[in-house]
């Protein structure tokens, strides 16, 4: 690194010296070392109805451009925070983070290292306007996004294409051709095991698959039992390399069409105490409406939550 040519601290000429199993810039007046290391970033991939966001660079690098609203963390803020005033200051929305999308390893044309930290987020307020840095700030469908060569950034790229992927899901009953591939992620997976040939022919139970171009990536099912109103939610699965991309909200939101649908007042599911995905239900608007323990398998005693959803209004006549 030839930019750094002099202590920072005594202005003595720095001297490349072997510090443990690395050459690094080292003062022989004062013995300061100096590390050099990637700069971290932050951003957001912020969706709004099936849109994304995105903003028109209007400064180096790669003016003209389109890129995700991001940029280099301050020194005194978390991940978080830099993700959060990025997107305010590129686009004049105000933010809340879902959840961690991804985090990539880049190179700069000036050959800085750096680490981007990409989260999912929902617009909470603000307005939108580009920011000074930014020529422009739009919303794009997934068939108006610009092509891939005027993204600024490999790294966007990445995360707009594992977006697109997303959007190309679609959320449907089971059929009886589904069984092969369910009955392989459950094994695969160590899934709890669902007679799934009684699953798709029981017409009070509903298999619901999270469908990718012809590849099952996540199910759920729901068990209707009348004359009751009530209707349970079973497990929600979704293959790990799917996760953190609103699958699982998506076969949840499935699930209560479908109740609904079949004039349920009440969906209640069961979910172990101390599983983070709690809040992906009561995002849905599910309540916690009880608690119990048990053991598991002889083990010792888990804590459970019954979650409750119910419609604010009358369901539909049919
Ligand atoms: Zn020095």
């Amino acid at each position: 690194m030839d930019e750094y040519r002099f202590c920072p601290r005594c202005g003595h000429p720095l001297e490349q010296r072997k510090v443990g199993d690395r050459v690094r810039p080292v003062c022989p007046n004062c013995g300061f070392i100096l590390y050099i290391n990637p700069t971290p970033a932050a951003g957001t991939l912020v969706e709004d109805d099936g849109h994304v966001l995105l903003i028109r660079r209007a400064v180096p690098p790669r003016a003209g451009y389109w890129a995700l609203p991001a940029g280099y963390m301050e020194a005194d803020e978390s991940a978080e925070e830099a993700a959060i005033r990025e997107t305010h200051e590129e686009t004049g929305l105000d933010v809340a983070l879902d959840a961690l999308l991804n985090v990539y390893s880049f190179e700069d044309a000036t050959h800085q290292r750096g680490v981007l930290i990409l989260y999912r987020a929902h617009v909470v307020g603000g307005e939108l306007r580009p920011g000074d840095d930014a020529a422009e700030a739009r919303w794009f469908a997934p068939y108006e996004l610009p092509p891939e060569d005027q993204i600024a950034f490999s790294t966007h790229r990445h995360a707009l294409r594992e977006w697109l992927r997303t959007r190309a899901v679609v959320y449907r009953t089971a059929v009886e051709g589904d069984i092969p591939a369910l009955h392989e992620l459950i094994e695969e997976y160590d899934q709890p095991r669902w007679a799934l040939e009684e699953w798709v022919k029981e017409p009070n139970h509903v298999l619901i698959v999270a469908d990718d171009r012809g590849t099952v990536v996540g199910y759920t099912g729901i068990v209707f039992s009348p004359p009751s109103e009530e209707a349970r939610l079973m497990h929600v699965f979704v293959l790990p390399n799917r996760r953190r991309w609103g699958i699982g909200s998506h076969l949840i939101q499935h699930a209560l069409k479908v109740a609904r649908e079949r004039r349920a007042r009440l969906v209640t599911t069961r979910i172990s105490a101390g599983n983070p995905a709690i809040a992906v239900y009561l995002k849905q608007g599910f309540e916690v409406c009880g608690m119990f323990t048990r053991p598991a398998n002889n083990g010792p005693r888990r804590t459970w939550l019954t979650l409750c959803y119910t419609w604010p209004d009358e369901p539909p006549d049919t």
